[in-house]
C-alpha cells in the first residue's frame, strides 16, 4: 500500500478513467478474500476490507459493463467488440466471498467467477502461506531448530523473523510441491496448540467455502479450477501438474457440473509453465495469469487479471489501469 501512496499522494478521480487512456479498454479485476474487519493486514495479507471491495464494486459497474467471465472470453475469442467490458473474478475459494461479498454482488445483480482450489474446500485447512505467515508473526519463541534446513533459526527480532519467513516462503513458492509438508512440519513448534486454535478463531477470515455455499451461489456465480492443492507451477514441479489441473476439474465437474476455466496459483507465467500448458492439449477454455494487462479481442488461451488484494483497493486498482495502459 506504502508504494502506492508513495507514487501518488492524491486521489485519482474518475477524469482518469474517462480519459482517452482507458477509456474503451477491457479487462478481468480479481479478488482474493472481503472481509468485514481485517484485523491484521500483514497475516491476512490476502483479505481487503468490505468497504474498500464496495467502493470499487461501485467504481466499476458505474464505469465499466461487467459480464459473465464465460461470455466476456467468448465474445473476447470470437474477435468481436470488448471495449469497456470487464469481468470480476476471485482466487482461493475463500468462506468470506459466499458471506460477505455473494449477498452485496446479488443485490447489485453482478455477475462473478470463483477459482477453486478443490482440497481446501469444505475442509478445516488453510493455505499454507497464510500458515506460514500466521506461525512467524505470532510465534513467542525467539528460537528455533529447523529439521529441513538443518540450522538454528534466530527470530528474536521483528526483522529476523521477516528473514526467516522469507526463506520458508521462497523454499514453498519455489521448490518441489514436496517440500510444503516438511516446512509446515518444521514450524510446528512455533505455537502451541492453543495458540494455533485461538489464532485459528481470531483469524476466521482464511476459512474456505463448502460445496454447500457453492451450490447456493450459482445463480450468478461460475467457477474455475485453482488447482488441487494451490499448486505452484515452478521447474521443479512439473510431476504432479498434470494431476493437479485434471483432477481438481474433475472434482468440480462431478460437484456442479461445469468448469472450464483455469487460475495460475501464484499467478507465474513463464516460458516454463507456457511451453507445459500448451504442450498438451488441457480442458480449459482460458488460464488466468496475474499479469497486469488488459485484454484484447483474440483467441489466447492465457487470460491477463489486475489484481485487488490491497488496503488501498480503488486507488491501487485505478493506478494499475493508469501505468498499464
Ligand atoms: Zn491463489
Amino acid at each position: 500500500m506504502f508504494n502506492y501512496i508513495k507514487k501518488f499522494s492524491f486521489n485519482f478521480n474518475d477524469f482518469f478513467i474517462k480519459s482517452k487512456k482507458i477509456k474503451n479498454k477491457s479487462f478481468i479485476v480479481f479478488f482474493h478474500g472481503v472481509e468485514e474487519k481485517v484485523i491484521d493486514p500483514n497475516t491476512q495479507s490476502v483479505q481487503i476490507t468490505f468497504k474498500n471491495f464496495k467502493e470499487t464494486i461501485n467504481y466499476l459497474s458505474s464505469n465499466f459493463d461487467i459480464l459473465p467471465f464465460s461470455d466476456l472470453i467468448k465474445i473476447k475469442n470470437n474477435g468481436e467488440n470488448i471495449n469497456n467490458k470487464i469481468s470480476i473474478t476471485f482466487d482461493d475459494g475463500y468462506k468470506n466471498n459466499f458471506e460477505v461479498a455473494y449477498p452485496f454482488l446479488k443485490k447489485e445483480k453482478i455477475p462473478f467467477l470463483i477459482y477453486l482450489t478443490t482440497n481446501f474446500i469444505s475442509s478445516k485447512k488453510r493455505m499454507p502461506t497464510f500458515l506460514l505467515r500466521l506461525y512467524f508473526n505470532y510465534t513467542k519463541k525467539k528460537f528455533f531448530y529447523s529439521n529441513f534446513f538443518k540450522e538454528e533459526f534466530d527470530i528474536s527480532t521483528k526483522k529476523k523473523k521477516e528473514k526467516a519467513l522469507h526463506q520458508y516462503i521462497h523454499f514453498l513458492k519455489n521448490f518441489e510441491y514436496t517440500y510444503i509438508k516438511f516446512l509446515l512440519e518444521d514450524i510446528d513448534i512455533l505455537l502451541s496448540a492453543s495458540e494455533r486454535k485461538n489464532l485459528f478463531e481470531i483469524f476466521k477470515s482464511e476459512e474456505f467455502l463448502e460445496w454447500e455455499d457453492i451450490k447456493k451461489m450459482q445463480d450468478l456465480c461460475e467457477f474455475g479450477s485453482h488447482t488441487k492443492d494451490h499448486f505452484i507451477f515452478n521447474e521443479k514441479n512439473f510431476n504432479n501438474a498434470e494431476e493437479q489441473l485434471l483432477n481438481s476439474k474433475k472434482i468440480i465437474d462431478d460437484h456442479i457440473g461445469k468448469c472450464n476455466h483455469f487460475a495460475l496459483p501464484n499467478g507465474n507465467r513463464n516460458i516454463f509453465i507456457e511451453n507445459f500448458l500448451m504442450k498438451k492439449k488441457f480442458p480449459y477454455e482460458s488460464i488466468a495469469t496475474t499479469q497486469k494487462k488488459f485484454i484484447s479481442p483474440r483467441n489466447e488461451l492465457f487470460v491477463s487479471r489486475m489484481g485487488v488484494d490491497n488496503i488501498d483497493s480503488l486507488n491501487q486498482l485505478k493506478y494499475d489501469l493508469w501505468n498499464n495502459a
